[in-house]
């Protein structure tokens, strides 16, 4: 017995929300093909995602602590893993599209350079008089253009859907091909947004703690954590203080998740969804914390700036590293041709020359940087 794709179909119609997005609603790809048998739209574009030479790079991508300096310690794809996985459990919990937050998930970090954020900073600074650079922007050059893997077209060629989803910031008026976004992200992309956060603030305990740049004690003045450690109490007293630590981040987690599932709930209910556009036209994000609970959740934020992503010793050693990148970018830019492959010539008549370097660099791991560097700068 084999699952067609019609019944794939049905089965979304049976299970998720009216609010939802279905396949069969999709506004499409750029350039048209032919369904698949087996697979629906949202679920090819998650597979070539994870198919994808930039979803392997992440692997050697910081996320915080500078790749390499820990095993335990996560990396832009740990991360992203995480954040899908997270995903999943939102949507599945408020009948919104799994696959379809998933997959924004997967993709949501392939625009990071490496070198974590004090990367993303420098080459948006050396970036500045040639149109900056922005990580979410990039996510979505990666998947429209730097990808190469059809005959017939540059990038992965994904869904409307999945690229409107990475377009994270609607402030100032976003668009894609020149047509102007809603105000609001559709609801599997704002689930995406928020797992994004939560994760981070959960593991980046967990990190900070491993790298002993901060310390129970330290957290102890934090509501939140003070609520994950009742809550560890209340399940166990037994165990040793390495197993409770972990119990207890296990706790911060899952009350986040739990937070998001319960209000979110109350908030759609509230806003009387009838379609997926409805939830894009409203003036708040209906999945979201609840207001005091998001209280909480950015004291913690608060604190990790501090004490983990901005500490002296985070930073000393990435500024090192990012300075690497700097001296790469001013080489490119002297010469050009150091550049390899596809981002030589035809990369710089189609998008110049600072453009081609950004992209060439936002690609690179941490380690292929280095090489480069001692490669091009020695
Ligand atoms: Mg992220």
């Amino acid at each position: 017995m084999i699952r067609k794709l019609s019944d794939q179909y049905m089965n979304e119609d049976r299970d998720l929300a009216p609010y939802a997005i279905h396949n069969l609603a999709t506004e499409g790809r750029r350039h048209r093909e032919e369904p698949h048998p087996f697979r629906t739209d949202f679920q090819r574009d998650r597979d070539r995602i994870l198919h994808s030479r930039s979803f392997r790079r992440l692997e050697y991508k910081t996320q915080v602590f500078l790749n390499g300096t820990g095993d335990h310690l996560r990396t832009r794809l740990t991360h992203t893993i995480e954040v899908a996985a997270i995903c999943r459990t939102i949507a599945r919990a408020l009948y919104l599209n799994e696959d379809l937050s998933e997959t924004i998930a997967l993709a949501h970090d392939l625009g990071h350079t490496p070198f974590g954020h004090s990367g993303e900073r420098a080459l948006n600074a050396l970036m500045k008089d040639h149109g900056g650079f922005d990580h979410n922007l990039q996510a979505l050059r990666v998947v429209d253009e730097l990808e190469q893997k059809y005959p017939e077209f540059d990038g992965l060629n994904l869904t409307w859907e999945v690229r409107n989803g990475l377009i994270k910031h609607r402030s100032k008026g976003a668009e894609l091909d020149g047509r102007k976004l809603p105000p609001m992200p559709f609801i599997e992309a704002q689930i995406a947004d928020v797992a994004d956060d939560l994760t981070y603030y959960g593991h980046d305990v967990d990190d900070g703690l491993d790298a002993g740049l901060i310390t129970e004690e330290m957290l102890g003045e934090l509501e939140i954590w003070q609520m994950a450690v009742e809550k560890t109490k209340s399940r166990t007293v037994r165990g040793s203080r390495e197993r409770l630590r972990a119990f207890t981040i296990r706790c911060l987690i899952d009350m986040m998740v739990g937070n998001v599932i319960l209000t979110s709930d109350t908030r759609i209910e509230a806003a009387k969804l009838a379609s997926a556009d409805d939830a894009q036209n409203l003036r708040h994000r209906v999945i979201a914390f609840e207001p005091e609970f998001e209280k909480k959740t950015l004291a913690l934020r608060k604190f990790l700036y501090g004490n983990v992503y901005f500490c002296d010793s985070v930073n000393k050693v990435n500024e090192d590293a990012v300075e690497k990148m700097r001296s790469l970018f001013r080489k490119y830019q002297k010469n050009s041709s150091l550049m390899m492959g596809r981002f030589a010539k035809a990369r710089i008549a189609k998008v110049g020359l600072e453009r081609s370097i950004a992209d060439y660099i936002a690609g690179m791991t941490d380690r292929f940087a280095a090489l480069e560097y001692e490669r091009c700068c020695r």
